[in-house]
């Protein structure tokens, strides 16, 4: 294998997918601390934390969100990892959802004292539209969690995925006592207060050893039969299975005592896939490809006001960039030479020189950039695959100020274009429409637009329920629908035509009144 061929087979591009407090903040910061990418625990961004570097982030703050997301790339074991930060807030989810897109596997996290909660199940289920390989760590066995042979039967009955323990805690909470790998026969022990640090590894070898009977004492006994069951009612692990989403490994530890982390992230980067290939509108695009191509996934806005612009994350499908190369932007056909792409560490901009198909990448953004653009070294093909989301909450804008209309025009089609909002522009009216999934997100356009284009607005309710974008290959049928349905339809900032839906009844009643009109919840690029 060439060196490059090498170095994409050893990257791990992976998010963390989990339900708010289940622990994703925690386990970042260990598995940064396990590769060496941050040297003491605490030095992580989190949700509270003290790094305001502009006004915007000092809402995130306020609020106690973070909205922002970044990657951290760091090596392990002869792996390069990329990890993707996702937005925790769920009214963000669709940054989270595209972020999926740009990743080939993903840790689910889960609160062992809670189970499976809604927001992992809304993640898993986006996981599962591209059958991405998934790999589960169950939080919190250092508090009193729910019975580990209920938590797999959840896993596997609410998440529909076979669930393959890896590893059996022993005792929990007060009495946990560490974990035993079932395919190693090794018991890693664990001792409490060593969160933030890098733990050693105390093992015992074999759980048929004095060591072992030791450290179980009086429920020696029960544990080895505890065992027996688990082996003879679990699935074992199977990589291929696992490989193609239908099967999760399954590890039980604390992130915050930064223990079995180690164990997993071992197996992690041995078991996770390597960049996998993607669909475009005209062939598959393998990593191994040596032609460079990209998309982006995600547009964020000012994460450093000495820099007044956006930064556009870009997967690196196949190829390498390097710095200064030519890239085709393939929407508007047009050649740019690149030469300030930047990537994250620990929250600082800094230059690449070189990157690799799987590694993420960050383009200055002056307006030209949107969600799901394609960049290659020239050839003209496109992405598919990286979907926008019918918005849940809907609000009309009015200007407080009619003079102030096209900074408005301005701000709502910049901010759509990045996926802050959606904005939809009815056919019948001049009135503007904002979409979102949840109340925060509209609360952060207006912010910016007050901020970043002085636009002072206010923001009524309007008779929306939902938006359906609408798809018709009959251009006749296409027409007449437009005619007879124009009270309810708009164009969206991408000029894709809407069906906005004033009630549940409604789309079901036009649903079947036009069985050739399909009113689809997702719209891709
Ligand atoms: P996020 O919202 O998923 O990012 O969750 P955080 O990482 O911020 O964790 C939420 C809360 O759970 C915080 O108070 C953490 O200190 C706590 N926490 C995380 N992991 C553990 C753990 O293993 N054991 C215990 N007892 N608490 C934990």
């Amino acid at each position: 294998m060439s060196d490059l061929g090498k170095a994409i087979a050893a990257r791990r591009t992976f998010a963390i997918i989990s339900h708010p407090d289940a622990g994703k903040t925690t386990i970042t910061e260990k598995l940064l601390l396990l590769g060496n990418a941050i040297q003491v625990a605490g030095s992580v961004k989190g949700k509270r934390g003290p790094h305001a570097t502009s006004d915007w982030m000092s809402m995130e703050q306020e609020r106690g969100i973070s909205v922002t997301s970044s990657v951290m790339q760091f090596p392990y074991h002869g792996r390069t990892v990329n990890l993707l930060d996702t937005p925790g807030h769920e009214d963000f989810s669709e940054d989270t959802y595209r972020t999926l897109t740009a990743v080939d596997s993903a840790l689910m996290v889960i609160d062992g004292a809670k189970g499976v909660e809604d927001r992992t199940i809304k993640l898993m289920n986006v996981c599962r539209l591209r059958d991405t390989p998934i790999i589960s760590f169950v939080n919190k066995m250092d508090r009193d969690i729910r019975d580990p042979v209920d938590l797999l039967d959840e896993i596997e009955s609410v998440l529909d995925i076979q669930g393959a323990p890896i590893n059996w805690p022993i005792g929990m909470g007060g009495y946990f006592k560490g974990v035993y790998n079932l395919y190693t026969d090794v018991i890693h022990c664990y001792t409490p207060g060593r969160g933030g640090e890098l733990p050693e590894d105390k093992r015992i070898e074999g759980l048929d050893s004095d060591a072992a009977r030791e450290l179980l004492g009086g429920d020696y006994d029960d544990f080895l039969e505890e065992i027996e069951l688990v082996r003879g009612a679990s699935h074992a692990f199977d990589l291929e299975a696992f490989l193609a989403g239908k099967l999760s490994p399954v590890f039980f530890g604390t992130a915050l005592g930064n223990f079995g982390v180690r164990e997993m992230l071992d197996d992690f980067v041995q078991w996770a896939p390597p960049p996998q290939p993607r669909d475009t509108t005209s062939r598959s695009v393998s990593a191994a490809d040596p032609a460079f191509t990209g998309f982006v996934f995600k547009i964020q806005a000012n994460m450093d006001p000495r820099h007044r612009d956006r930064i556009a994350f870009l997967r690196i499908c196949s190829g390498t960039y390097s710095k200064g190369m030519k890239m085709r932007h393939v929407r508007l056909g047009k050649d740019v030479k690149i030469a300030d792409a930047v990537t994250f560490k620990a929250g600082e901009r800094v230059l690449v020189e070189e990157a690799a198909a799987g590694d993420i990448i960050g383009l200055h953004n002056h307006g030209t950039i949107q969600i799901g653009d394609t960049f290659t070294g020239g050839e003209d093909l496109q992405f598919t695959g990286i979907p926008h989301f019918a918005p849940e909450l809907f609000r009309r804008i009015r200007l407080t100020d009619p003079m102030k209309s096209k900074q408005l025009q301005k701000g709502l089609q910049q901010l759509s274009e990045e996926g802050s909002t959606q904005v939809f522009s009815p056919l019948n009216s001049t009135d503007l429409i904002v979409g979102a999934v949840g109340q925060l997100q509209f609360d952060v356009v207006a912010y910016r637009l007050k901020d970043e284009y002085k636009v002072d607005a206010i923001y009524e309710p309007v008779n929306v329920y939902t938006a359906r974008w609408v798809h018709c290959d009959d251009a006749r049928k296409l027409a007449d629908f437009r005619k007879k349905a124009a009270e309810h339809l708009s164009v969206d900032g991408g000029d894709y035509l809407t069906y906005l839906a004033p009630t549940r009844v409604n789309l079901s009643l036009m649903e079947e009144r036009w069985p050739d009109i399909e009113f689809r919840a997702t719209r891709e690029h």
